[in-house]
């Protein structure tokens, strides 16, 4: 039998149980492919480099925030 597993999650294959890999697919999906709004300037041009770094490219902003979300 085929096992299909979708979002973001599946490269952890097996490992850390369901509920935590769909959880880490629901938080991914957050920030990929999508910018924020910065609370700068207001522009939707907000990327996160990296845990808790967010840089605002209209407005050149780097700042730090939650995790996975400013
Ligand atoms: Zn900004």
């Amino acid at each position: 039998m085929a096992i299909k597993k979708k979002g973001s999650g599946r490269r952890f294959g097996a490992r850390y149980g369901k509920k935590l890999r769909d959880k880490v697919s629901e938080i991914e999906k957050k920030y990929k492919n999508r910018r924020l709004t910065c609370p700068y300037c207001t522009k939707q041009q907000v990327k996160r480099l990296s845990s808790g770094i967010w840089n605002c490219k209209a407005c050149e902003t780097k700042f730090t925030g939650k995790a996975y979300e400013i």
